[in-house]
Order: structure tokens, then sequence, then C-alpha cells
């Protein structure tokens, strides 16, 4: 699957949203070693600190479905003008399971950004810090 594949995937996740209160969908989809993508949306919650990132649901679908390692990229998609790059939360969720994994962050008219978690989120907290 090439990058722009996996955008497209994050897009088109945009329809699932539940966003009441931000109006600002956000689709991820997490690519693993294996080919298999992983996607999510933004879910809102009238609790606004109930809330889970698009990038979060991806991935808890992967761990929830038994697939831990050899992640190899996220698309995160939003409609702004800017990068839709990842939340501190999200960041710290990534790092646990793919600290070095590629980041592609698109914005509102298709373009994307790439960077590397380890960029994203230099001198992480994760598993080997409790060693
Ligand atoms: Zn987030």
């Amino acid at each position: 699957m090439t990058d722009q594949e996996l955008v497209k995937r994050a897009f088109e996740m945009h329809r699932f949203s539940y966003v009441p209160y931000s109006h600002f969908p956000v689709g991820a989809a997490l690519l693993t070693g294996d080919g298999r993508v992983f996607t999510g949306c933004n879910v809102e919650n009238a609790a606004y600190g109930s809330t889970v990132c698009a990038e979060r649901t991806a991935l808890l679908k992967a761990v929830s479905e038994g697939c831990r390692e050899g992640w190899t990229a996220i698309a995160i998609a939003g409609q702004g003008a800017d990068f839709c790059w990842p939340c501190g939360a999200c960041r710290q969720m990534l790092y646990e399971f793919a600290p070095d994994l590629r980041v592609l962050a698109a914005r509102g008219d298709g373009q994307y950004a790439e960077a590397r978690l380890s960029e994203l989120l230099p001198h992480g907290f994760g598993p080997r810090s409790l060693e």
C-alpha cells in the first residue's frame, strides 16, 4: 500500500466521525507489517474529556485484535488548513507500540507531511523507561 492510499483510507473514515461539538472530523489508518490496515475516526462525547481521537481508535482496534507489533505507518487526515498531527496523548499511546512509526499528517486539501514519531515525541517515555 502506498502512502497516498493510506492517506485516502484515513480520509474515508471522516464519514464515521462523531463530532457534534467540534465539527472537525478526523480519520486515521494504521498500516501493519503484514499489510493489514486498522482504521479509526474521532468519537466525541458530551463529557468532552471522554472523547477519543481517530488515531487512538485505530490503535485500540489493532491492539484489541492482537496486532501489537510491526506497525509501519499511520495516516491522520483532518479537514483544516494545517496538517493534522497527532495530539500529545496519541503520540504517547503510539510510542508504546511503535516509537519510530512513520506519521503522515494530512490536511483538508489532501496534501500531507511526514515525520517519525520519535521526532514528534523526542525522549519519549516508553516500556524501556521502566526497566
Ligand atoms: Zn489525539
